[in-house]
């Protein structure tokens, strides 16, 4: 499964016009080119910059765009007016443009060259109002996009540009994400429910059934070299007892769970598919609730949500591609339980048993024990503590006329005190600005209680990754305030509402 940005480019598009002549438009390029270098160049951006040609009609204009479109390596395109583009050149080109955008509004070189500047230079760097002309057709065509603003020696813009650059890459997966479920819903459960055709519309996620038992038929028929091949693989990565080792007394627990797992690969491989969701009510033929297995796939890059729940699953997918390289890790996570009496209250998170190990701070640990929600054999599975660090929680609810993503950032912390009786993976966090504010927010948002939890990403990535979708996104952060929240609830729904073509 692949969580890299290799063989993947941004395009750096300069805007101009034939005003100025060929010397001018030489040194259009000539910066250009400095400027999408620089952006290449910095460990902030990680996908490819290729600097394009510089632009200076509307025929030139289109047929770029076109380019991108088809292109399959060109997650976005950087645009950017080194002079001044007259922008209606622009109106077909933006038109056609099916991929993320952002609007660069800088200048070649950062300071001004006070004793010496002259009209020559005046007319040479003019982004100042150039960009100016080109942001309002952008707002005129209602162009989702990411603006940033800055010279590109400054880390924020850099920085920026990276954020942008990985929700694309998101994005870029969510369209061409095929995603397996076995079995439907958990029963009468609301918030895991949805609309299966609009996100395929929206996202271009595809989103289908297959029976339980066409993957149990794979499980059984798993080599046992393949099961020999993966247990040795548990040997290296994890601590467990004598008991669970070969030749120990359960260790055909784990040998299950391992032939799960391969088995599960096989298929998510040969289906093409980058996620895939589980049910513990319609377990088939599967003599144990998939765990370790779910663990480790997750591990790998696969989306997965637990309970049918496939809206989760997608999205874990999308932010593991968008996350790819950044330290931390990105996992499936459900709000469990509170410790209430501390100062500051806590929220324990964990799932029955599928957490990702990406954002374990330890060792894992694997352990089989008996589970009481499934009525199936003792499931092998991944224990451990999630690694301390700032993250983010982020859930997206179906309410019906649209989806709304919600989001709060958080601080995962230690557990208080161990927990040497809880036999599940599990994350201990301070929801920001505080408990009462993010939870109050986030039940009045309709927030769900599956979520994807990271410690790669953050509110910026998650912004940028709704903009290009068009999608709304609720962020509970340090400076949310309960009156404030409630505002923007009920005036995000009537432009969500008006926002919608009828
Ligand atoms: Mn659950």
């Amino acid at each position: 499964m692949q969580v890299s940005f290799e063989g993947s480019e941004i395009w750096f598009l300069t805007g101009s016009q034939g005003l100025y002549g060929e010397d001018t438009l030489q040194q259009v390029a000539e910066q250009s080119q400095r400027v999408a270098a620089a952006l290449d160049d910095s460990a902030d951006v990680p996908v490819r910059v290729v600097w394009k040609p510089v632009l200076k009609d509307a025929g030139a204009i289109r047929r770029l765009m076109g380019e991108a479109n088809e292109e399959p390596a060109c997650l976005g395109v950087i645009t950017w007016m080194h002079t001044f583009s007259p922008a209606k050149m622009w109106i077909s080109g933006l038109d056609a443009l099916r991929k993320p955008l952002l609007h660069l509004h800088t200048q070649a070189d950062a300071a001004l060259p006070w004793a010496t500047i002259d009209m020559d230079f005046m007319n040479l760097n003019q982004a100042a109002h150039g960009d100016r002309e080109y942001g309002f057709m952008l707002t005129r065509l209602r162009t989702p996009r990411t603006t940033v603003a800055g010279h590109v020696s400054n880390p924020r813009v850099a920085r920026r540009v990276g954020s942008w650059a990985r929700a694309a890459a998101g994005a870029a997966e969510a369209r061409g994400l095929r995603l397996a479920r076995f079995g439907d819903n958990m029963r009468n459960v609301a918030v895991t429910e949805g609309d299966k055709v609009e996100a395929e519309i929206r996202f271009g996620m595809s989103v289908n059934t297959w029976g339980v038992n066409d993957l149990v038929e794979v499980v059984t028929a798993v080599p046992h070299s393949d099961v020999d091949a993966v247990i040795a693989e548990y040997g290296d990565l994890y601590d467990m007892d004598d008991d669970l080792r070969p030749g120990g007394e359960r260790h055909d627990s784990v040998r299950y769970q391992a032939r799960i797992e391969v088995a599960l690969r096989q298929f998510l491989t040969e289906g093409g598919f980058g996620a895939f969701t589980t049910n513990f009510e319609d377990l088939g033929g599967l003599r144990q609730l998939p765990g370790l297995a779910v663990q480790r796939l997750m591990a790998d890059g696969y989306g997965f949500g637990g309970e049918g729940d496939w809206k989760t699953s997608a999205l874990l997918r999308v932010l593991k591609t968008a996350a790819a390289g950044l330290p931390g890790g990105t996992s499936f996570m459900e709000d469990y339980t509170y410790d209430l009496a501390s100062d500051t209250p806590k929220i324990l998170g964990a799932h029955m048993l599928e957490v990702c190990p990406t954002i374990a701070g330890e060792k894992p640990r694997l352990e089989v024990h008996p589970l009481g929600i499934g009525g199936r054999e003792d499931p092998a599975r991944l224990v451990f503590n999630a690694a301390p660090g700032a993250g983010v929680t982020i859930g997206w609810s179906d309410l019906g006329d649209r989806f709304r993503w919600v989001a709060n950032e958080i601080d995962v912390v230690e557990p208080s005190e161990p927990l040497p009786n809880l036999p599940v993976a599990r994350a201990v966090w301070e929801p920001r600005p505080d408990f009462e504010t993010a939870t109050e927010g986030w039940l009045t948002a309709g927030g769900p209680h599956h979520t994807v939890l990271s410690t790669q990403l953050g509110t910026e990535e998650l912004t940028d990754l709704a903009e290009v979708f068009d999608t709304e996104l609720v962020v509970i952060d340090a400076d949310t305030t309960r009156r404030g929240l409630a505002k923007e609830l009920r005036w995000s729904a009537a432009y969500h509402r008006l926002a919608q073509r009828l």
